[in-house]
């Protein structure tokens, strides 16, 4: 099909004039006819007519042949979410080195923390606001600090984007086990701010003491409420676990934080599942290092879904993820970014071009459930609007792409299609911004 053959001018134009076209309409019923309309969960349809009004899907039908000639070169697609990410190092403009040792990532981390020019403020503003413009409706935040305060102020008021705050909780002595969990009961029992979900996230087996863990949990189950936690990171959290040696040993050490009552040895990630897996909604996050055994417990248990965060792993050069694994047993397997600190942007959409790449096998359907539904499911969050449906409110985004006349599967894996919001920047005369338009063409 030639038609979709367009040169990012002449496609740049042809969506500025629909977008022109569709703005002056509002209030009327409007019709768009696209390349694709691809949900989570079903397959994908193609030349496709969505009748929409005042911001509620009318029907979706396939196109006419008559109607085949008009259609939009792009895919229609609900807003992402991003499972798992942290904020306030989103004024970070590349990933912290060295990545390796990790400790000694953790160390430049501190260190940044303590010594940024950027507020905390700024950090958080700037990346929700690259959160919104990539595509992402629903955020899965690690929450530090005051930050709700900052997350209250404005940043949800256009609600087209909300946020699971999961407060970290850190603490290996008793003392600050306590403090903690006043902190987390505080947390949890503050005024309610609009878009923001709370929850809580234990940080990792290497800061939390068993007992913080245990209460949490327990905090978690009395408010019913989702949990998170950094799990199966690396091989250095389970030689902790399993012999109270090694780098986190003596990382801790160092900081006068070890304690050998708390770290005897003998234990391993499946421990902590065990404990993790009487909360309402468990999300582990990374499990890079899941054993068969972790693998078969949580498919047993559906409450708990592992965050891959796919170019944060890479980052860190570990052993191929066990996704396929994962997905093969029937669990759930979701993505994150992670922060600015161990990835180059805050982009979900590219999070799941680098899956799209390693694993071709995986379906489009099953591979935007990983950036929809399943996070949002994950988070405990209603899937309503990360799906395109009739009845339901219409806030799609657009993927342009260089070539909509290739198949679907090729086109999530070329490195110039991306998604953009056709009504976020409602001011601007240029869409889309040409840079953007053109593809981040590297690849890591
Ligand atoms: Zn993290």
């Amino acid at each position: 099909m030639s038609s979709l053959h367009r040169s990012q001018t002449q496609l740049a134009t042809e969506i500025q004039r629909w977008r022109d076209d569709w703005i002056v309409r509002a209030g009327e019923e409007r019709l768009l006819r696209v390349r694709w309309l691809w949900n989570p969960e079903e397959a994908a349809l193609e030349n496709v007519c969505v009748r929409e009004q005042g911001g509620t899907v009318l029907d979706i039908r396939p196109c006419s042949d008559s109607e085949l000639t008009n259609v939009l070169p792009v895919v229609l697609i609900p807003p992402l979410v991003n499972a798992h990410t942290h904020l306030e190092f989103s004024a970070l403009a590349d990933p912290l080195e060295p990545a390796l040792p990790f400790q000694s990532w953790i160390q430049s981390l501190m260190k940044w923390r303590g010594s940024n020019g950027a507020t905390l403020a700024e950090s958080i503003r700037s990346g929700l606001a690259e959160s919104i413009d990539s595509g992402v409706g629903l955020i899965g935040e690690i929450s530090t600090n005051d930050e709700m305060a900052l997350l209250s102020n404005q940043q949800f008021s256009n609600q087209r984007t909300s946020c699971v705050a999961f407060r970290e909780l850190i603490g290996l002595s008793s003392a600050r086990v306590q403090q903690q969990l006043e902190l987390a009961e505080r947390f949890l029992t503050a005024p309610s701010v609009a878009g923001v979900h709370r929850a809580l996230s234990p940080h990792a087996p290497y800061t939390v003491h068993p007992d913080l863990l245990e209460r949490a949990v327990a905090l978690a189950g009395k408010h019913h409420i989702p949990v998170a936690m950094h799990l199966a990171e690396t091989t250095d959290e389970l030689e902790l676990l399993e012999s109270g040696t090694g780098r986190f040993q003596t990382f801790l050490s160092s900081m006068g934080l070890f304690d050998p009552k708390l770290f005897p040895g003998g234990r391993c990630i499946l421990n902590l599942l065990k404990i993790l897996s009487s909360a309402s909604k468990v999300l582990a996050v990374h499990g890079n290092y899941f054993t068969d055994e972790d693998i078969s417990f949580l498919s047993r248990h559906q409450n708990i879904t592992t965050v891959y965060c796919p170019r944060t792993h890479h980052f860190f050069g570990h052993t191929p993820h066990p996704f396929r694994k994962l997905l093969s047993a029937g669990c759930r397997v979701v993505l994150g970014t992670d922060s600015r600190a161990s990835n180059p942007d805050l982009s979900i959409w590219r999070e799941l071009q680098h899956v799209a790449r390693l694993a071709p096998e995986l379906s489009p359907s099953q591979l935007l459930a990983m950036i929809t539904t399943h996070s949002a499911e994950a988070m405990q969050c209603e899937t309503t609007p990360f799906r395109i449906r009739q009845d339901q409110n219409f806030s799609p985004l657009f993927l342009l792409t260089e070539n909509a006349s290739e198949d679907l599967p090729k086109l999530i894996r070329n490195p110039s299609t991306i998604p953009w919001h056709p009504f976020l920047h409602q001011t601007s005369n240029n869409l889309p911004p040409h840079q953007e338009f053109s593809g981040h063409s590297h690849e890591e």
